[in-house]
């Protein structure tokens, strides 16, 4: 029996080569991209292992949960680590890296998330990474959530590495994931002896055997499937372009954060400045006394279609997350998620205005 996801032909060097082209070039990026074969996690810590060695300082920036995660392994690699961690209400600022890159001279390597999809916030990369060449430290950026939610210039915000997953904005998969690599980051993890090699995590593996080898023989056979789906969404964000994809997410931003302004009962945007708020999720914070997660599951029991997902961890009892990304970045959406909050709000007894906030939506997108 034949199948649409079954005995599909091996994908080329060639074909892995093109996708690969088309990566850089959504990242506004010349030096190299290598699409790693995992989840966006693997060339976020193939990168921080690489990079990172006993000897080394790094600044950690955490605004959210996945700056903890990059600290764990910084001190992993045996670095010295600087947290700098901001209230998860408000995006850093690129004054506050300049100080503690001040305070610390022997900082040589920079970890940032540029959106981050867990707490709404987004920060300032293009100011930040001005700061960091000026000091002379590679500079990592997480852009998962922010990589076709918002502009991402990699080269010219000067991000050594840049780290891409398609499932948040792209609205593709997330079983592959892109690295781009500047010279100097090649470099620093060729001089590591710490940094992988002949392992799953090394980036250095793919510069050695696929780069230099003129991509011409890949190092496994590729996740064929989610490689597919990676080209797919590259196609459809080339047809939609990327600029109006971009606006989408503003403008579901924008809409959600008016919409629940005006619908009123007690949720607030949890990020408190709109130009430090995430276009790729809009976090709200859940009105006193009552519980985010029951909040959100009255909500999804009113309607399952819309994206709402209440904060992980510790914020699972205060946030509400609307992951407006990908197709859900649409007028539509954002009107349903509002009329379900609404509804889920009248049943604790609190009073929302659902027609108000539609209105409001509807102007601000
Ligand atoms: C979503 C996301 C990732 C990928 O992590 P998953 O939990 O697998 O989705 C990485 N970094 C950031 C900032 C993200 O928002």
């Amino acid at each position: 029996m034949s199948h649409p996801l079954l005995d599909l032909t091996p994908l080329t060097a060639t074909h892995f080569a093109d996708i690969e082209r088309r990566v850089a070039s959504l990242l506004r990026t010349e030096q190299d991209v290598v699409i790693m074969q995992g989840e966006a996690l693997l060339p976020l810590e193939g990168c921080i292992k690489g990079a990172a060695h006993p000897g080394s300082t790094a600044l950690n920036v955490v605004t959210g949960p996945y700056g903890q995660t990059f600290g764990n392994w910084l001190r992993d690699a045996g670095a010295n680590v600087i947290d700098l961690a901001v209230p998860f209400h408000t995006a850093v600022t690129a004054a506050q890296i300049e100080q503690a890159l001040a305070e610390h001279p022997g900082i040589d390597f920079v970890s940032l998330v540029h959106a981050e999809a867990a707490t709404g916030n987004t920060n300032p990369v293009a100011e930040i990474g001005e700061v960091v060449r000026a000091h002379g430290a590679l500079f990592m950026v997480d852009a998962v959530a922010s990589v076709g939610a918002e502009p991402l210039l990699t080269d010219e915000w000067g991000v050594d590495l840049c780290v891409i997953g398609a499932q948040k904005a792209m609205g593709g998969p997330a079983g592959v994931s892109a690295v781009s690599v500047s010279g100097r980051a090649w470099e620093r993890m060729a001089a590591n002896p710490a940094a992988p090699r002949r392992s799953y995590l090394s980036l250095l593996d793919w510069k050695e055997r696929w780069i230099d080898g003129g991509r011409r023989a890949l190092l496994h056979a590729p996740a064929q499937l989610e490689m597919l789906a990676l080209e797919a969404c590259l196609e459809r964000i080339e047809t939609e372009t990327l600029d109006a994809v971009i606006a989408r997410h503003a403008s579901a931003a924008a809409a959600m954060r008016a919409g629940v302004l005006a619908l009123g009962g007690g949720p607030a945007p949890y990020v408190h400045e709109a130009r430090e708020a995430a276009p790729v999720a809009t976090t709200l914070r859940a009105p006193a006394g009552v519980d985010a997660s029951e909040l959100v599951a009255k909500a999804l029991a009113v309607d399952p279609s819309v994206p709402l997902i209440a904060g992980g961890g510790a914020l699972a009892s205060e946030m509400i997350r609307v992951n407006h990304y990908g197709v859900d970045a649409a007028p539509g959406v954002v009107e349903s998620s509002l009329a379900a909050l609404g509804a889920a709000l009248g049943e604790y007894g609190l009073t929302a205005d659902v027609e108000a906030a539609r209105k409001a939506a509807s102007t601000a997108w």
